[in-house]
C-alpha cells in the first residue's frame, strides 16, 4: 500500500503514520524526520535546508525530490510507504507521479486530514510541552510565531494539492478534529474501501 498523509502541520499525520507503521508494516516517510536528521548530521542538505525550516518555510522541491527519490528504493519500501509531509508543492506532487510511474507503480490513496485551523496551533505549543517534560529536544518551528508561517506556506503551497488529488480521485478526507482512535478508526475504513474497489476493477 502506498499512501499520502497531506494536512497542515499539527494534523495528527505523525500519529496516524507511526499507527499505520504498526498496523500495516510498511515505513512511514516523513521529510520532515529526513531533513532534521540531516540538520543533525550536519550534512550538506542539512546545512542548506536548517535556515528555512527555523523559519517555517519550505525547503528546495529538488532537495526533498532527491531525498524521497533515495528512500522509496530501499528494501523496506518494496511492499508500500506512508508519504507524512510530503509532497507539499505540485512541483513535488509532480515528481512523485513521475518517480512511482518510472518504477511501475501508483498510488492507493491520498489522506487528507480536515482540521480547524484555530485548534491547531494549540496542539503544536503542546507537543513542545510535551516533549520538553519527556526530556526529549524541544523543535525550533514549534512555536506560535513559526507555527504561523507554516500555515501559511501550507496554504499557499500545499493546499493546491488537495484539488490536484481529488481530480486523480485518490482524495479521500478524514475528520482530524476527532479523537486519535477515531481517526485510526476512519483511516482504515477508508483503507478497507480502497482495497475493495481496487479487487472489484480487476
Ligand atoms: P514537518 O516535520 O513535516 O512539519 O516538517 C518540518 C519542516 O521541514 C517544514 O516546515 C519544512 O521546512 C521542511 N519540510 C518537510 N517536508 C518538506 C517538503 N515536502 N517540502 C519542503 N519542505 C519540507
Amino acid at each position: 500500500m502506498r499512501l499520502i498523509l497531506l494536512g497542515p502541520p499539527g494534523a495528527g499525520k505523525g500519529t496516524q503514520a507511526q499507527r499505520l507503521v504498526d498496523r500495516h508494516g510498511i515505513p512511514q516517510l516523513s521529510t520532515g524526520d529526513m531533513l532534521r536528521a540531516a540538520v543533525q548530521a550536519g550534512t550538506e542538505v542539512g546545512k542548506r535546508a536548517k535556515a528555512v525550516m527555523d523559519a517555517g518555510e519550505l525547503v528546495s522541491d529538488a532537495i526533498v525530490n532527491a531525498i524521497v527519490a533515495e528512500r522509496i528504493d530501499q528494501p523496506d519500501c518494496a511492499n508500500g510507504f506512508i508519504l507524512d509531509g510530503y509532497p507539499r508543492t505540485l512541483v513535488q506532487a509532480d515528481a512523485v507521479e513521475s518517480m512511482l510511474a518510472e518504477r511501475g507503480i501508483g498510488l492507493d490513496a491520498v489522506v487528507e486530514f480536515v482540521v480547524d485551523d484555530k485548534a491547531l496551533v494549540g496542539r503544536i505549543v503542546k507537543r513542545a510541552e510535551d516533549a520538553k517534560a519527556a526530556g526529549q529536544p524541544v523543535r525550533k518551528d514549534d512555536n506560535p510565531v513559526v507555527f504561523e508561517e507554516r500555515l501559511r506556506e501550507y496554504y499557499k503551497k500545499t493546499a493546491p494539492l488537495i484539488g490536484y488529488y481529488y481530480a486523480k480521485r485518490l482524495l479521500r478526507s478524514v475528520d482530524g478534529m476527532a479523537g486519535i482512535d477515531t481517526v485510526t478508526a476512519e483511516i482504515e475504513a477508508l483503507l478497507a474501501a480502497v482495497t475493495r474497489e481496487t479487487v472489484t476493477a480487476k
